[in-house]
């Protein structure tokens, strides 16, 4: 049995990385982890903690404009973005502090540095050699740029948490989870928001009701959607750019101040000697891993966003979870941990949120055949005296065969929170039938998901 430094050698220390780590040194195993940039990786610095930070600020504008109907009176409101920032800052600094200190507490010994690997079980960091039993890839991705002439003057989502100035007319291009959450979030900070896809759609893959329907929403909230619009040229003029805006049909001209592109996210597999170690990527660069993580190397690992699979935080702390029972043992009295890929809840903090779980409609229809669909579609109590026209949807999807509960989705306030409870129950298998005998919280949006009697003819 060759004498290894490490037990295990974790590339990268975001969210998978972390967890790993941690979870292995807590089963006594000798664990190193290299990260070249923060540690939290991009969920902390560049991701969901950042970008949900900015999505509260941005909600006050709406709140403040609602509150008057309930009595309040306020002069001189005004936002600043420097102090927003700075607080932003601040909180992102502490949780770096935390987690370096989660590791430490651990044992796991931290290297600052890129790291690269020399062999299957040797990586190098910033020159210096290190051997492991196990080595687990957890290196993440990055932004994604299409390859068009002004690609490498535009923002990308990394950049928007510092940007000098708010702007005050931003371009956003792409209609994914970024796009759509940053064209809210910016609007809701007091920018002229023009979002266009290349597409008829914004968040494909999510259910088609829940795509218009969230259009809808955001237009009415004043973001500027365009559809089926490619961004055909970007002029830079000093501070601003003209951007021509191509349809089918026509042109437009488009003065803004800053341009962002949420186009995609790419493994970050690059420039570390992955394929000269004998790792198989595949096209995109993504690690190609087996049911256990395993790379085509069987002592390298990978997992997260670099196996360009599922790119949320929790799969990535799922995924850690799994590879750690099954290389180390679970838990004292815990079963092995399994990573099971459906019913994987998610929401999009748009303006006004999205939250799903399990199949869309059409999905179901595929699977099961015969489907229930159960819509409600509503002004929340709130809105009533508030003036506001927001107005929220949800939606139950149900095999009519075995009467289980198979989707469900919703836009609407705070969709994240109440669809994760939800999730638990789909996961469960949950019928319509346990739905209908459960008892609503009143008053209350989420009580819709357990009154809706008649499905849609
Ligand atoms: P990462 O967290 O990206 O960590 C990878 C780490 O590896 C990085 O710190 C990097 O510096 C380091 N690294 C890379 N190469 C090397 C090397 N060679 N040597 C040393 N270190 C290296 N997910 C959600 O679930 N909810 C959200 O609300 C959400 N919002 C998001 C918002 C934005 C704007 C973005 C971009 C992403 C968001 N995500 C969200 C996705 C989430 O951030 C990722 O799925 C998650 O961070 C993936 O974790 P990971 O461990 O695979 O990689
Ligand atoms: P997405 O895959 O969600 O969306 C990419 C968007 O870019 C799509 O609208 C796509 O259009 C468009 N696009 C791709 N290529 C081009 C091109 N060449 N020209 C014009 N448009 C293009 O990626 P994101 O970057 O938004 O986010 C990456 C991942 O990060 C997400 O999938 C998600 O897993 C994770 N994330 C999660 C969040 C959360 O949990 N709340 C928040 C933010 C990110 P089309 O639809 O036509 O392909």
């Amino acid at each position: 049995m060759p004498n290894f430094d490490y037990d295990l050698f974790v590339i990268g220390g975001g969210s998978g990385g972390v967890r790993a780590a941690r979870m292995a040194a807590q089963r006594g195993a000798r664990v190193g982890l290299a990260e070249v940039g923060a540690l939290g990786g991009t969920c902390v610095n560049v991701g969901c903690i950042p970008k949900k930070l900015y999505s509260y600020a941005a909600h006050y504008a709406a709140a403040f404009e609602e509150s008057r109907a309930y009595g309040w009176d306020f002069d001189g409101l005004r936002f600043d973005w420097a102090r927003l920032k700075a607080n932003r800052a601040v909180e992102i600094t502490r949780l770096n502090g935390i987690y370096a200190g989660l590791l430490k507490s651990s044992g796991v010994t931290v290297l600052n540095g890129w790291a690269s690997l020399a062999d299957g079980h040797t990586v190098e960091v910033d020159g210096k050699r290190l051997t492991a039993q196990h080595i687990l890839l957890a290196t993440g991705g990055r932004p994604s740029v299409p390859d068009v002439p002004w690609r490498d003057q535009v923002l990308v989502s990394d950049d928007m948490f510092d940007l000098p100035t708010l702007p005050r007319r931003l371009l956003v291009v792409g209609g994914g989870y970024i796009a759509s959450e940053m064209a809210s979030i910016f609007h809701g900070l007091g920018a002229e928001v023009t979002q266009v896809l290349r597409g008829g759609t914004l968040l494909r893959g999510f259910d088609a009701d829940i795509s218009t329907f969230l259009a809808a929403e955001m237009r009415k909230t004043g973001v500027q959607l365009r559809l089926n619009t490619q961004v055909s040229g970007l002029a830079r003029h000093g501070e601003s750019w003209t951007a021509q805006l191509k349809t089918d049909d026509d042109t437009v001209s488009l003065p803004v101040d800053a341009v962002l592109y949420a186009t995609g996210r790419t493994p970050r597999s690059a420039g570390m000697g992955l394929a000269e170690a004998g790792v198989q990527l595949d096209e995109n660069g993504a690690v190609v891993v087996d049911a256990r993580y395993a790379s085509s190397l069987p002592s390298v690992f990978a997992l997260g966003d670099v196996t360009n699979r599922l790119q949320l935080t929790p799969v990535a702390l799922g995924e850690a979870m799994a590879l750690v029972d099954d290389l180390f043992g679970p838990a004292r009295g815990k079963p092995v941990r399994h990573m099971a890929y459906e019913y994987i809840p998610t929401a999009v903090f748009t303006h006004p949120n999205v939250g799903t779980v399990g199949f869309t409609e059409a999905e179901a229809r595929e699977e099961f055949g015969a489907v229930d669909v159960y819509r409600s579609e509503f002004k929340v109590l709130k809105h009533t005296i508030s003036g506001s026209t927001e107005r929220t949807l949800v939606k139950l999807l149900v095999d009519k065969a075995s009467d289980r509960v198979v989707g469900l989705h919703m836009v609407g306030p705070d969709a994240g929170e109440i669809v994760q409870g939800f999730a638990v129950a789909l996961k469960a298998g949950a019928t319509k039938a346990v739905f209908d005998q459960t008892i609503g919280i009143h008053p209350t949006l989420a009580e819709e998901f357990v009154t809706l009697r008649e499905p849609l003819p």
